[in-house]
């Protein structure tokens, strides 16, 4: 661990400035939430969210690890970066949330339970996205790292949120091939997620990336993660390096089909419990059923993602998803 971590986890800095041995200089805008700026008027804006889900710790790892390396010179700096360890509470706790998934306050969402901790901490971090991206000059670039609770038939995969009128980003799906990612799924709606906010309020090209399964603390097989490293850090150093083209074939796009909705506690899901995310679902099988409602798959290309049957009914307990195209 990192003394920017450290320092994240055990105290309450705002608003301080120093010089780093690298002769950057940093700021914590709030408890978390360091910025670093190379200095240069044409530089990219770089927000690195980890910890929205205080469990899922590589990611944390990832971004302290570069946070390191900024601040003692071994890794250059050419944008203006942003990294925020989002919920410090639930990532000293080892919990994916404490009072609220952060992930569903989002987009203003916070504003209807004003009174929870989590909401309080997802509009700070909406202002100082905001504030971080209306400086921007060039590329304004999100990246919201996590870990997934199940195991994946693509081990990492990313979500990007829906862009209502803009175009899908060729340049950033090569990127995102370039970190490994292996899938993406294609939002087609509103969602009150830390990148659709960003995305949609900012401008920015915004992804919730999905890079394998969350562990404790120092039980992370860092190697794992070697492709978003390395990808992030050579954004960071050499922000205009060339990306390989994306090779389409090798990035197969989904996009959600329709939720699984639980509408009564009748609600049954035929599939095992550790079903992996995107596992296919056979021509005419029984996905669920709820008292009169059926839910069959069709077509023999569908896929399941995020079920979980144990949410209230009234929620969804999972996303039945189909291959997509760019326009
Ligand atoms: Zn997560």
């Amino acid at each position: 661990m990192s003394r920017f971590l450290q320092y994240a986890l055990s105290s309450a800095p705002a608003n301080e400035t120093w010089t780093l041995s690298s002769g950057l200089s940093a700021r914590w805008l709030a408890p978390g939430c360091v910025a670093m700026d190379a200095g240069r008027d044409d530089a990219d804006s770089v927000l690195l969210s980890c910890g929205v889900h205080g469990n899922e710790t590589a990611p944390i790892e990832v971004a302290d690890a570069i946070l390191h390396d900024l601040a003692t010179g071994r890794l250059a700096l050419n944008c203006r970066l942003l990294v925020m360890f989002a919920n410090l509470e639930a990532i000293r706790a080892g919990e994916r949330y404490g009072e609220y998934d952060m992930n569903r306050l989002f987009n203003g969402a916070h504003r209807k339970l004003p009174e929870l901790v989590e909401s309080r901490r997802a509009e700070t971090l909406e202002r100082l996205a905001a504030d971080f991206f209306s400086a921007a000059k060039a590329r304004r670039l999100h990246y919201d790292l996590h870990t997934a609770i199940r195991s994946s038939v693509f081990e990492k995969f990313a979500i990007y949120p829906y862009l209502h009128e803009r175009e899908h980003s060729r340049e950033q799906l090569a990127w995102l091939q370039q970190c490994g990612i292996e899938a993406v799924l294609l939002h087609t709606q509103p969602a009150n997620t830390f990148s659709y906010y960003t995305s949609r309020h900012c401008g920015t090209d915004a992804f919730t990336l999905e890079l394998g399964k969350a562990r404790p603390f120092g039980s992370n097989d860092l190697s794992r993660f070697s492709g978003i490293d390395n990808a992030l850090r050579r954004l960071l150093s050499q922000p205009r390096a060339a990306v390989a083209p994306l090779q389409a074939d090798g990035l197969p796009l989904f996009r959600a089909k329709y939720d699984l909705v639980k509408h009564s506690e009748a609600f049954r899901l035929h599939l095992a419990d550790d079903v992996e995310n995107f596992t296919l679902l056979a021509d005419g099988m029984l996905i669920a059923e709820d008292g009169e409602v059926r839910y069959t798959a069709t077509g023999g290309a569908e896929r399941i993602l995020f079920p979980n049957p144990t949410v209230k009914p009234g929620l969804r307990a999972g996303i039945v998803v189909e291959p997509a195209q760019l326009d």
